[in-house]
């Protein structure tokens, strides 16, 4: 015989309901079959919620009252086309009785828990009438059995505790007489000893079928959902959660304790003993193999088998230097609690004893500082022990295992993955036994934990990172195009999962926590709210998502001047904007020093060479005892095109509108020819050689006419570039005559560092250097005569897009 039970959602639509009929005409074949049902999804919380509004004088519950009417009266329609009298009869006799209960209370406006129980139950009542009088209106040998005539209780209203001398009994004898293939309960109600309406506590239809199946000793049990099987953890928070195939009674009640609503708690209890399976399947798809839950032990098996998480916790910590001289007073904090009828979740007590603290339900929080706080009145006035602190907000976050005992590590792994995600502890336990490992947490961080925990411990080889990027143009364009191109290689061969879970122009914004569709990401961008740089960064800082990377390819210093904000939320910053590591060193120290301590990488390898890897080399030579003795470098893609493209044939002017127009320059192409885009490269590079230095240490040797150094806007520049054509010619003309090219070089040396025009003689590394080219000599104690030269295409949008493409990767390896 096979004892099954179906939840709210199973039998939440005339739909599904079908589907359970379905089910239970194939099993019905072959033996008899108990089937436990839950009321209609949803109805329990509206029934509940009808009664407040009655109790709270609320004419509003009638309104509640015919919703619940019209759920049920739909379903017994679509499921009959001719309902059976019996089920009509017996629908209306049990929406009266609703209806006056309701009227009761809101005529007395008092909704005891003893009332709370005959309401809700009222939801298990209408769903097995309807479940049981369709199958036999559709030919099937079915019946009704009323629970409350089986399962007997004493009075602890809303979580009754089961006497099951009497229940078993009950239970053995009504199935000992009856004769149909299909007997249909009411999960979740009871009767107490006086008779009594009861109920076993929210959930409990899944114990219903437990304690019957336990009493029958039944060959299984199925509980049937609306997923398949307990997942590694909640599926609703973790995409990557998988069904788990088989499990222990014991980790899957410290995993139902935890959270992980899919199996009541108490339902394990009844069947454990007589080592009864428990398999956990799904309406919706009977064909997935779901779990099977029972004693075959888990050796060999994953050390963590599931993680799950309780919400609403508040933490309550007593502490204060007198607490270790004060005789039995753990006893006294647990019998306040004990008689205040407080459930306690996790207990911590630091070795000094100075302190201990309590997770409890939040609803209850209050209650337990009143009576704590009186128990201890007088250590408080004392000042030997400091009146109760409540922190609430919180949840508990706990990794589940039978075999963890036997792994060293594991609560350092659950540590550092959430450190590095930003995810402060507020307080850890962990059994004697190891089975369990909990921490708590922030609420509002329970899915980034769950998430960064389910990567560690579930996908160890794939790491997901999310990525936001502002300032989304040329580059932009480029860089999400080459994210979506690799996106499957990546995660082939890296196991590096990239989203793009945000993008930002000037003039919009949008974002997806799931990553933004990348076939069509102009239209949604287009379609999205409008740009601001405080939102976007509000709404990462808020989505809290692991691994979360910011991109900015903007040139603007608002946009920089939010990095260590970003930084100080754990969110890693690819820069291509130079402005906050040319910035004031100070500010550049503080960047650094924000990255180490929030765990946060700061990368920005396109500064200096766009996508050559100048910087990460110069990091690596450095990271490997090397010393830099002297750089030299031709940094301009933009100077480069001008000075490699002018000569006595060509206008300066025209050079350099063709390098604008070209893309080329900075759309002030005075940030280019001044210099400054240069000295801001070198010293960058100084920087990172490991030398404290500032913008203004840099000598720019320029070479712009007087009159193009004081003119005020682009176009006064462009037009002091025509009337100033002899002073760029003779430039060109000096280096002619020696058979040298003009290159713009940058230099460090011995701490010292500059900029300016030169005349490269032939046989120079720098003398053939092409079109944008850049090239980069680093001379170090380990390249003393001949230097280490990167050497390659120092600008444009694609290199450039692909220089941050590397960074995010090398993110993604760290
Ligand atoms: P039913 O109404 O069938 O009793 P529940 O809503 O009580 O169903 O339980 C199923 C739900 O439990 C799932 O839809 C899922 O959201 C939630 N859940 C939480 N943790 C887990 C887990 N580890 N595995 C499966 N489901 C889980
Ligand atoms: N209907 C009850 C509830 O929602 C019991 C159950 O579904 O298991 O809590
Ligand atoms: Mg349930």
């Amino acid at each position: 015989m096979k004892v099954l039970k179906f939840g709210g959602t199973s039998v939440g639509s005339s739909k599904n309901i079908n589907k359970v009929i379905a089910i239970l005409e194939t099993y019905s074949k072959d033996e008899d079959v108990i089937c436990i049902v839950s009321a209609v999804g949803g109805i329990t919380d509206k029934l509940l919620f009808a009664g407040q509004q009655a109790q709270n004088k609320d004419a509003g519950y009638i309104e509640t009252f015919k919703t619940v009417e019209a759920i049920h009266t739909d379903i017994i329609n679509a499921l009959n086309e001719t309902p059976t009298k019996s089920l009509i009869d017996h629908i209306s006799i049990t929406l009266k009785d609703l209806r006056s209960l309701l009227d009761g209370i809101f005529l007395i406006n008092e909704l005891s828990p003893k009332t709370s129980d005959k309401l809700v139950g009222f939801g298990e009542k209408l769903s097995s009438l309807i479940i049981a009088e369709t199958l036999i209106n559709r030919g099937l040998s079915a019946a009704r059995k009323n629970t409350q005539e089986l399962i007997i209780t004493n009075s602890n209203f809303t979580k009754a505790e089961v006497d099951y001398s009497i229940s078993n009994q009950l239970i053995r004898e009504y199935f000992k007489s009856s004769d149909k293939s299909i007997t249909i309960l009411p999960g979740f109600i009871a009767k107490s000893r006086n008779g009594e309406d009861t109920t076993l506590g929210r959930g409990g239809s899944d114990f219903t079928a437990a304690i019957i199946a336990a009493a029958l000793h039944a060959d299984t049990l199925e509980i049937w959902t609306d997923v398949s099987g307990m997942y590694t953890t909640n599926p609703k928070l973790v995409k990557q959660a998988y069904p788990i195939k088989n499990i222990s009674y014991q980790e899957a009640m410290e995993l139902s304790h935890f959270g992980a609503k899919v199996l009541y708690p108490p339902t394990v209890q009844p069947v454990l003993d007589l080592n009864i399976p428990i398999h956990i399947k799904n309406t919706m798809e009977p064909e997935a193999d779901g779990t099977i839950i029972s004693n075959s032990p888990s050796n060999g098996s994953k050390p963590v088998k599931g993680i799950s998480n309780i919400n609403d916790i508040a933490l309550l910590t007593l502490q204060g230097s007198g607490m270790i001289g004060i005789p039995g007073f753990s006893k006294r904090l647990f019998e306040t609690l004990s008689q205040e009828k407080i459930n306690v979740i996790l207990i911590t007590q630091a070795s000094s004893e100075h302190s201990i603290c309590l997770g409890i339900e939040t609803n209850e929080a209050d209650r337990a500082k009143t009576a704590i706080d009186q128990t201890f009145e007088y250590e408080i006035t004392c000042h030997k022990i400091e009146p109760l602190t409540v922190e609430k907000d919180l949840s508990i976050v706990a990794l589940v295992g039978d075999n963890m005992k036997n792994h060293q590590g594991l609560s350092g792994k659950m540590f550092s993955a959430l450190g590095r995600n930003n995810v402060n502890i507020r307080a850890i336990a962990q059994g004697a036994s190891e089975k369990n490992i909990s921490v708590v947490i922030a609420e509002k961080d329970v899915k980034k934990a769950l998430n960064t925990l389910h990567e560690q411990f579930f996908e160890i080889k794939t790491k997901q990172l999310n990525v936001f990027i502002t300032g989304v143009g040329n580059v932009g364009e480029r860089l999400v195009e080459q994210i979506k191109a690799q996106k499957k290689y990546l995660k082939d061969n890296l196991k590096i999962n990239i989203r793009v879970a945000g993008l930002s122009n000037s003039r919009t914004m949008t974002f997806n926590e799931d990553g933004i569709d990348l076939k069509d990401w102009k239209s949604v961008l287009a379609a999205g709210e409008k740009a601001s740089l405080n939102v976007f960064f509000e709404t990462v800082k808020s989505m809290n998502l692991r691994n979360s990377i910011f991109v900015d390819i903007t040139a603007n210093a608002d946009v920089a001047s939010l990095y260590e904000d970003y930084l100080r939320e754990s969110i890693g910053v690819v820069a291509c904007n130079k402005i906050a590591c040319s910035s004031d060193l100070d500010h550049y120290n503080l960047l650094k020093r924000l990255s180490l301590k929030y765990n946060a990488p700061f990368l920005f390898e396109t500064n200096v060479g766009a996508g050559l890897p100048v910087i990460d080399t110069l990091n690596n030579l450095i990271a490997s005892g090397d010393k830099v003795t002297s750089i030299q470098a031709v940094l301009s893609g933009s100077l480069n095109f001008v000075f490699n493209n002018f000569n006595k044939d060509t206008k300066f002017y025209d050079v350099v509108k063709q390098a604008a127009a070209e893309g080329y320059t900075e759309p002030d192409p005075r940030i280019d020819l001044s210099g400054v885009d240069v000295a801001r490269k070198i010293l960058i590079l100084a920087r990172e050689s490991g030398v404290e230095m500032n913008l203004e240490d840099i000598e720019n040797k320029t070479f712009l006419s007087e009159s193009g150094l004081q003119s005020d806007t682009v176009e006064d520049f462009y037009q002091t570039l025509i009337k100033d054509e002899a002073h760029y010619q003779k430039l060109y003309a000096s280096a002619a005559s020696k058979g040298s090219q003009l290159k713009y070089v940058a230099k460090f040396n011995k701490g010292k560092a500059s900029v300016g025009l030169e005349e490269i003689p032939q046989g120079h590394p720098f003398y053939n250097l092409e079109g944008k080219d850049n090239i980069v000599m680093f001379y170090t104690t380990r390249y003393p005569e001949q230097p280490m030269i990167i050497k390659g295409a120092g600008a444009g949008a694609d290199v450039t897009a692909s220089g941050l493409f590397a960074d995010i990767i090398r993110i993604g390896n760290n």
